[in-house]
């Protein structure tokens, strides 16, 4: 007699994915909503990130409340002004065992909305605070690799991922030098980004993660639209066709680098 389940039954569902890097609350639509979405595509996990106090308060408060939701405390550079009014409640957030990383910090020098001078001493503490914590560092880099890559020579033990990593495989290359993982959002998707895509069929693949940075950037087919955790699923695919493995080879890989960079996830 057979007994065939529907276990047995060939798996046409995607491969799990992990969205290494959103910001639920930013959006119109509600977390939970955004999240069974995404749920439906195949993604199993969200990092949710905090970018000055409150956001860090409101990523930690729904980490409790959302299943596979974990979160990361931190002052985004074009906010570096703040550091000494919001430092002490991410420090206190980045203790939460819900907490998975320290950041998102670094530097943006295509906004300018801080002195390149208060990004780095902001940037530093997140560096020193993740030490401390033994926890990964979300770093953000926006026109700003020399100045990035050299904060992080000097602090070689750092765990850094470069979210929505823009550069080409020069810039590839230097990160992974420095024991960065790369993570790659929406840009990959776009036409002009050939440099970019080079970059993400160069990187190894135990340094490869995916995210959306949502509700920005969303890929290629969704531009002008709000973006959210379940076209993490298109990122993935464009991840896969670049390095020519199978789509669930590549959201197998990217979710098993996630699990291991960030800790609990
Ligand atoms: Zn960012
Ligand atoms: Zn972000």
């Amino acid at each position: 007699m057979d007994h065939r389940t529907v276990d047995d039954e060939p798996d046409v569902r995607p491969a799990p994915v992990i969205d290494t890097h959103c910001h639920l609350g930013h959006g119109e639509e509600e977390p939970g909503t955004l999240i069974d979405r995404a749920r439906a595509r195949g993604v199993v996990a969200w990092v949710d990130v905090g970018i000055d106090a409150t956001t860090s308060v409101a990523a930690r408060a729904r980490s409790h409340a959302l299943a596979n939701v974990r979160f990361t405390a931190g002052l985004h550079p074009c906010s570096a002004d703040q550091l000494d009014d919001d430092w002490a409640t991410i420090e206190i957030c980045a203790l939460d065992p819900q907490c998975v990383a320290v950041g998102e910090t670094g530097f943006d020098f295509y906004w300018d909305r801080s002195t390149p001078a208060r990004q780095r001493e902001a940037f530093e503490r997140h560096l020193d605070l993740a030490r401390r914590l033994d926890k990964p560092v979300v770093v953000h880099c926006r026109d700003a690799f020399d100045a990035t890559f050299e904060v992080l020579e000097s602090h070689r033990d750092a765990r850094a991922v470069l979210h929505c990593f823009a550069g080409g495989v020069d810039e590839a290359r230097r990160a992974l030098d420095l024991g960065c993982m790369l993570s790659f959002a929406g840009p990959l998707t776009y036409p002009r980004s050939d440099d970019l895509r080079a970059a993400a069929a160069f990187s190894p693949e135990d340094r490869i993660l995916v995210e959306t940075d949502s509700p920005f950037l969303p890929p290629q087919g969704y531009r002008g639209q709000r973006n959210e955790p379940a076209l993490v699923r298109e990122v993935v695919k464009e991840l896969a066709r670049v390095r020519g493995i199978a789509e669930d080879a590549a959201a197998d890989r990217t979710t098993a680098n996630a699990r291991r960079t960030f800790r609990g996830l």
